[in-house]
């Protein structure tokens, strides 16, 4: 099964994703996690995106589809895929219907109070990327990963400036993407205001009765 989480910066996509790759044995695709390993690494494609997501700006149409098509066609997701990140842009998401299309897009509906609150919080390992928030979240040990223990940091775009750009970018680019998805029947809204376990509660429940539906309808 293919699943895309979209929301907007801040909505969970990461943290659910995570959840159900765990809990489905699906593989999770991120692509900020993609540019983030890259930059870390400082590897060409790092330095060419590195300014542009700092500064809370979107990398091109071309680059990232090009990746995300790479990465796609890889062994690893043959059982199904998370792709939480992807697409963000109307070209994007024309692209990914071409060449792999989504069974289901998990839009996870979160308020601006609550994107904002949840960004300012948020902390990630340098190691693994487990995603963290400073009172949501907190790791039994300040400042260090529960998994690997490696050293948890403040993304460079979850600064002020760089968070007010995201949020543009989704109102103008990626907003749009609903109705797109709505339009072809696999948008699945989510409530997720709530706290993670109550979000994930339903979500795992929602995703057991899509995985469910598909082997019934493959078995008729
Ligand atoms: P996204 O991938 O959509 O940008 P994340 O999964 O990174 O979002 O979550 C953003 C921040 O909010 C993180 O600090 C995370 O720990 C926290 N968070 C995620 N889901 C919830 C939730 N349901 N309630 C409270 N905090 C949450
Ligand atoms: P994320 O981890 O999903 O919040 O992504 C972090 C940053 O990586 C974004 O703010 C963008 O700069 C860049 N990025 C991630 N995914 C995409 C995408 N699909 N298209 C363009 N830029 C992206």
């Amino acid at each position: 099964m293919k699943f895309v989480f979209f929301g907007a910066p801040g909505a969970g996509k990461g943290t659910m994703a995570s959840r159900a790759s765990t809990a489905f044995g699906l593989q999770h695709v991120s692509t900020g996690e993609i540019f983030r390993a890259a930059m870390r690494d400082g590897t060409p494609l790092g330095l060419r995106v590195k300014e542009v997501i700092e500064s809370g700006g979107l990398v091109s149409d071309e680059l990232t589809i090009g990746l995300v098509r790479e990465r796609l066609a890889m062994p690893d997701v043959s059982k199904g895929w998370l792709l939480d990140g992807f697409p963000r842009t109307i070209p994007q998401a024309e692209a990914l219907a071409s060449f792999c299309p989504e069974d289901y897009v998990i839009d996870l509906e979160v308020s601006d109070e609550k994107v904002v609150e949840r960004l300012s919080g948020r902390s990630m390992c340098r190691s693994c990327g487990r995603i963290y928030h400073t009172t949501f979240m907190p790791p039994a040990k300040p400042g260090f990963c529960d998994d690997c223990g490696g050293e948890l940091y403040t993304r460079d775009d979850d600064k002020e400036t760089a968070v007010r750009h995201r949020l543009e970018t989704y109102r103008e680019q990626t907003s749009p993407l609903v109705q797109f998805y709505e339009q072809r029947g696999t948008l699945v809204p989510i409530n997720g205001e709530a706290d993670a376990d109550s979000v994930w509660a339903v979500l795992k429940g929602v995703i057991e009765g899509l995985l469910a539906g598909r082997r019934n309808g493959s078995s008729d």
